[in-house]
């Protein structure tokens, strides 16, 4: 256990807590920790019955209700009252920008980690363009920018998103220090960010991700194994593979799309992303596939490292997941997309029962003076077991991110709608790095181009091995 626990601050009003699955009831105990609050006002909504028992034996208010579009106002209503408070939305299927629109409105602040839409949104057919990230992710940036200010959103702060678009000004910052670089001075807005990055001469990120946890018990047949949400994973596992798309990119894959209208920064692949394959590099696995998954961050940090005019930019990064998920829900998506539906049962690894591994979450910014470089993240189950109650390493790589979002929130109440790369990482990290394990930079020789498979040649680009052509398997 943590030796002591910093108390951060004060939360007056109520305290609502959206959703108790794995991420939920991880970030509970974070909050008894480091904030004070009045206990009586904290209230737990989500409508599972197996939520009550666990909060009831704990003494926790608990609404078992599920929120809908024709509820939500009134539910909230009642919770939050006329005071204020903090929402804390770690729900699936409850429409995150209705309620930070409503939060907004009654100065209540306001933190998730994807901007999540209400039900049938993911299954929606005819339309992929609709399905896409982009589209979740422009509506609350317009929201945004039609009401600057206001009392402070936090707009998906978890692992990824969230604590990795820290990560990368960390990681620019080494690189700067590392290569000699001229301006190693932090930048102080966006602009200079992105300057940074493009004199840095990055080609593009990856959020490259490795989870090694296991259980003893294989993966019973028919059952869906993750280490988080099964049915977060699924969702966005069957949207369109997106990447924020960058300027060194000489290749457009054929079934990709640009969109007619936002930021532009990314584009979408006709195919799954839970399907789609890209070669990428951790420290543990070296080489490895991951998938390409669509996530909020691939399209905002390829945003706001944007130079020059965004419909024509002088500079952008690509930016992707490489998401290699724990062994058994590798398995399990191999079994789903070959049975054509997903399992009926589903599994979320539970701390308890992790036997090894853990998590290795970080950016592999690539392309520049040093090639490439990771960073990020090593936590292993057993420390966080040793950190904090009810999460394995994955879960509390993304409720030790909540809490910093929750920290800033509190000390900067009026910043309006923000995205994490708009906070300020260097407290942000402060407050989560306690939580991480080991947080580590590893430079490597590595390319998409090595360890290719010689005996079948590959529609490849030799000159430049840090195109997405040459990451993306064929
Ligand atoms: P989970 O599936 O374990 O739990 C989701 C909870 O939401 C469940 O307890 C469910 O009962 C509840 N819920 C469902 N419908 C609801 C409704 N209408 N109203 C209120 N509650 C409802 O998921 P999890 O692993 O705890 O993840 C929670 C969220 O966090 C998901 O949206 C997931 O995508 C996201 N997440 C983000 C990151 C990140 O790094 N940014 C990482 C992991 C999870």
């Amino acid at each position: 256990m943590l030796q002591s626990h910093p108390l951060y601050g004060r939360i007056e009003g109520a305290v609502v807590i959206i959703g108790f699955g794995s991420i939920g009831r991880g970030t509970l105990p974070l909050i008894e920790r480091h904030f004070d609050y009045d206990a009586a006002r904290l209230v737990v909504i989500d409508p599972d019955p197996a939520t009550h028992l666990f909060l009831s034996q704990h003494h926790h208010r608990h609404l078992q209700v599920a929120l809908t579009p024709e509820n939500y106002r009134e539910v909230l209503g009642e919770v939050f009252g006329e005071d204020g408070g903090f929402c804390v939305n770690l729900s699936v299927d409850v429409g995150s920008l209705d309620v930070m629109n409503f939060c907004r409105e009654r100065g209540v602040l306001y933190i998730d980690t994807v901007v999540e839409p209400w039900p049938g949104f993911y299954d929606s057919t005819g339309d992929n363009a609709a399905r896409t990230n982009y589209r979740l992710r422009q509506a609350v940036r317009d929201i945004a920018a039609a009401n600057p200010g206001g009392t402070t959103a936090v707009s998906c702060c978890g692992a990824n998103p969230g604590m990795v678009s820290w990560f990368v000004k960390e990681a620019l910052l080494r690189l700067a220090e590392d290569t000699g670089h001229a301006g190693a001075t932090p930048p102080s807005t966006r602009e200079g960010w992105a300057a940074l990055m493009q004199g840095l001469g990055v080609k593009g990120i990856h959020v490259a991700e490795r989870d090694t946890q296991a259980r003893r018990q294989p993966r019973p047949r028919g059952t869906f194994v993750n280490t988080w949400s099964v049915d977060g994973f699924i969702s966005e596992g069957l949207q369109p593979a997106e990447l924020g798309w960058g300027t060194h990119e000489t290749w457009f894959p054929e079934n990709g799309h640009r969109h007619v209208s936002g930021c532009g920064a990314a584009i979408w692949l006709d195919r799954p992303g839970a399907i789609t394959r890209v070669h990428s590099w951790c420290p543990t696995p070296g080489p490895q596939f991951g998938f390409l998954v669509t996530h909020n961050e691939a399209i905002s940090i390829a945003d706001y490292y944007t130079v020059g005019d965004p419909a024509a930019p002088d500079y952008r990064p690509t930016c992707h997941y490489a998401y290699h998920p724990c062994d058994d829900a590798v398995l399990s998506l191999h079994e789903m997309f070959g049975a054509g539906r997903p399992q009926e049962t589903q599994e979320i690894l539970d701390a308890d029962e992790i036997v090894e591994g853990g998590d290795e979450l970080g950016v592999l910014l690539y392309g520049h003076a040093r090639n490439a470089l990771w960073y990020g993240s090593r936590l292993s189950n057993a420390e966080a077991r040793r950190l904090a109650p009810y999460q394995n390493a994955t879960g509390l790589q993304v409720t030790s991110a909540v809490l910093a979002g929750m920290v800033w929130a509190l000390e900067n109440p009026r910043a309006g709608i923000v995205e994490t790369d708009e906070m300020d990482h260097v407290r942000c990290l402060q407050v989560q790095r306690p939580y991480l394990g080991p947080v580590e930079a590893h430079y490597t020789d590595w390319t998409p181009l090595a360890h290719r498979w010689q005996q079948f040649p590959e529609d490849i680009d030799e000159a430049d091995p840090w195109q997405f052509r040459n990451v993306l398997a064929s």
